[in-house]
């Protein structure tokens, strides 16, 4: 199927609504994703229609949520953006929400910025650094309403990289595999000694995408013991 077909066809079954200037900014992306690919791993090798299905839907599934006004006017952060997914995709819908795209690799931030100097995106900030160092700075601390992740970690590692981001109140969003309910027995009580507790684990159908795609999500309720995150050798030997 042609891609702007697709996407629109795909976007309309998920009742998201779009503008053509925001279907012209996805398949801009799109380009930017699959060229840079072929240089540096962003997505694995992938065909474009892969990128739009797989990557670009798949990220913008999230505007299902029945909570998604709450994401417009807020601040996110997008741990371990890699490619800038889901990141980019979803600031493209949410003009009025600052997004910040965290990504250790500077190979990847490299292709972040001119990625979104190239669609104009004003509402990113593109941020250099590992989670659990840059979750340490006082300016980031307890500073976002919504921590999303993609893709970056098991979900007892990712929660340790995603609460101290989370104001009080806030929510913690993952985009999870199949694996989820295995992670998730492995997680034990680390949600409770973070300060959070779920709301819900939804398996999502994004119009588009065959791999199953689940959302856990967690509510931040109290502020998360100041020890963590520990560094990256501690979490990894010792996971919550
Ligand atoms: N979220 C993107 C996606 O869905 O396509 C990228 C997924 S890729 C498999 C995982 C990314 O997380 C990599 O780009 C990696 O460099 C980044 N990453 C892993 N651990 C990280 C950490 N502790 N802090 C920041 N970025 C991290």
């Amino acid at each position: 199927m042609e891609n702007r077909t697709l996407l629109k066809k795909s976007l309309g079954e998920m009742n998201i609504a779009y503008t053509e200037t925001q279907i012209d900014k996805l398949i801009a992306f799109q380009e930017l994703v699959y060229n840079k690919n072929m240089k540096i791993n962003l997505v694995g090798p992938s065909s474009k229609e892969d990128i739009m299905r797989r990557h670009i839907l798949d990220s913008v599934g999230l505007l299902r949520h029945k909570d998604k006004s709450k994401f417009d006017n807020c601040k996110i952060i997008d741990i371990g953006t890699g490619g800038g997914f889901p990141g980019i995709p979803l600031s493209i819908f949410l003009a009025n929400t600052k997004i910040v795209l965290l990504e250790k690799t500077i190979k990847k931030t490299g292709f972040l910025k001119k990625a979104v100097e190239s669609l104009s995106l004003e509402n990113i900030e593109i941020v250099n650094g590992r989670a659990e160092e840059i979750a340490r700075e006082n300016k980031m601390r307890g500073s976002f309403d919504l921590v999303i992740a993609r893709a970056v970690a098991k979900i007892s590692i990712l929660l340790e990289y995603s609460f101290p981001f989370c104001k009080i109140n806030g929510k913690i969003i993952f985009y999870k595999s199949r694996k989820v309910y295995e992670e998730m027995k492995l997680s034990g009580d680390a949600i409770n000694t973070l300060g959070g507790e779920i709301e819900d684990l939804i398996k999502v159908d994004v119009s588009g995408l065959e791999e199953f795609r689940a959302f856990l999500i967690i509510n931040k309720k109290k502020h998360t013991p100041l020890k963590y995150p520990r560094n990256f050798a501690e979490i990894k030997r010792n996971p919550l």
